[in-house]
């Protein structure tokens, strides 16, 4: 079975993405992971600190690795944006396969620092867990929004730099790098997000060395997606949309059925849900008919 970094390496030597999807609960891991199984496609799970505390650190490593043994299956588990040494370094102890240290609030030195304390641990400690760095704010929300989040790096002066890039992953030395380049978490009500700078990707995956990953692709046009992955990105992050497309099913559910007290027998269609927007995510991210 491929490694968790072979596996996006090769993704993005044939012009297509890794999807990176996230999970609070089991019903979406197996929404995901039916999907993957469908298309026979790699998978990335993710759990934001929230969605870990929800479902339990140790619970998302074990169930994910018994995925990936019970079906020979390359589905690997990353500790999404974790804003502290201490909860990064949980993730590692605990069996996270990656874990993304995310500095991107903090000053460019205060960034490389920490993020290079954290690397050195996974050196010392896991060797074959993936680092990814974050540089320049995105916002932090998986959510529907009615403005863009403040502060968000969205205009081309603001966007990461081919320079910060390079120095960035040379004194940090992490495996991957997630760069702001127009994208922002969390989906606009309006239906729009703002455009991706795709010739801004070329210049920072030349720079940077190692696989970039696209964070806030929840709302994302599907033109803007194929450029970007075409112009550099291996890894695409998607969550808010399977959030909305879990809770409409469910609430579709609960009113279909409404003397339904069995939890398999309500959210089963959630989980359907869940396995039709990743398919379709999945689809375009490797260039499959759909
Ligand atoms: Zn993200």
């Amino acid at each position: 079975m491929q490694t968790a970094i072979e596996i996006i390496k090769d993704a993005e030597s044939r012009g297509v993405a890794v999807g990176h999807f996230n999970i609070s609960n089991t019903e979406q891991l197996w929404g995901i992971f039916n999907a993957a199984r469908s298309l026979e496609l790699p998978i990335f799970i993710g759990t934001s600190e929230g969605e870990r505390a929800f479902i339990g650190p140790r619970q998302a490593a074990v169930l994910v690795q018994s995925l990936r043994e019970q079906f020979n299956w390359p589905i690997y588990l990353n500790a999404d944006h974790t804003y502290s040494l201490e909860k990064a370094k949980e993730a590692v102890d605990v069996g996270y396969d990656c874990v993304i240290f995310d500095g991107a609030q903090l000053s460019m030195e205060e960034n490389i620092a920490q993020t290079k304390e954290f690397v050195s641990y996974v050196r010392e400690t896991r060797p074959e867990v993936l680092v990814e760095g974050e540089l320049g704010y995105i916002g932090t929300s998986s959510s529907m929004m009615d403005e863009l989040p403040e502060g968000a790096a969205v205009t081309r002066e603001e966007m990461t730099s081919p320079e910060e890039a390079q120095r960035f992953v040379e004194e940090t030395g992490v495996d991957l790098l997630a760069p702001a380049v127009g994208n922002v978490h969390g989906m606009m009500e309006s239906g729009r997000n703002p455009n991706l700078d795709t010739e801004r990707i070329s210049a920072l995956r030349e720079a940077a060395g190692v696989p970039l990953v696209l964070h806030g692709g929840s709302g994302v046009s599907d033109e803007d997606f194929v450029s970007s992955i075409e112009a550099g990105m291996g890894m695409v992050h998607i969550n808010t949309e399977i959030r909305v497309a879990f809770r409409e099913a469910l609430e579709q559910s609960l009113q279909e059925k409404p003397d339904e007290i069995a939890p398999y027998k309500y959210m089963d269609q959630a989980v359907d849900a869940v396995t039709e927007s990743v398919a379709n995510r999945l689809k375009l991210f490797n260039k499959l008919d759909s």
